[in-house]
């Protein structure tokens, strides 16, 4: 599955902060490396299950954080994917003597989990949304749970910290829903949001004033 040039370079560069005029020479071919080399650098491998086809509604699913979503799991799926350990150690040796080329490579890999996801979510759920754990007020630790459910240590050798966050570094994991749209107006814990005192959002763009 092939994700656009532009696409991936336009989201690298707003996971560094630049816009094109901000780089120079060094920057651009580092960058323009890091993108022709991506998905040969990594291994992408998803997996997921419908949650109509497991015995019950996960319990994490039914904790009052994810209300949100309660109403729209009939069609939706949980879901994990990785570049596996390879891009992270490859970053991880960078970083020791080119430190500003790991930063590109990390942004890149970063822009290249994203859009496979996406382009994946666009097939199978179009118009759906990947909702992780950690967004509006839920616990990122609930990764361990959508990791178990979907025995992603043996289907994607994702294994979870206890942070909630995994290894490899470069994985995601989540629940696929359709017909939703993120949006803080209804968030519990709108009033001490530590990403809107930031301008952030958890979910990945600029808060909203909403
Ligand atoms: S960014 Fe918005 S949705 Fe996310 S935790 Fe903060 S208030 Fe909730």
């Amino acid at each position: 599955m092939c994700v656009p040039a532009s696409l991936l370079r336009a989201d690298a560069l707003a996971n560094l902060g630049y816009s094109e005029g901000d780089l120079d020479d060094k920057t651009q071919e580092t960058l323009h490396s890091a993108l022709d080399h991506i998905a040969e650098w990594s291994v992408y491998k998803q997996y997921y299950c419908y949650l109509k086809d497991l015995p019950a509604t996960p319990d994490f699913l039914q904790q009052v954080s994810y209300k949100s979503i309660q109403g729209k799991l009939d069609t939706a799926l949980l879901f994990a994917a990785t570049l596996g350990l390879g891009i992270d150690q490859r970053i991880r040796r960078l970083s020791l003597s080119r430190l500003s080329e790991a930063v590109v490579l990390n942004a890149v890999a970063n822009a290249y989990l994203e859009a496979r996801t996406d382009l994946f979510i666009k097939e199978i759920l179009p118009g759906a949304v990947l909702f992780c754990p950690g967004y509006a007020g839920t616990s990122p630790e609930d990764n361990r749970s959508v990791l178990k459910l979907l025995d992603a240590q043996k289907h994607l050798g994702i294994y979870p910290k206890d942070s909630g966050l995994m290894l490899p570094e470069k994985s995601m994991a989540g629940i696929v829903v359709a017909n939703y749209r993120f949006s803080c107006r209804a968030c519990n814990i709108r009033s001490k949001c530590d990403y809107l005192r930031q301008g952030k959002t958890c979910y990945g763009t600029k808060a909203a004033h909403d």
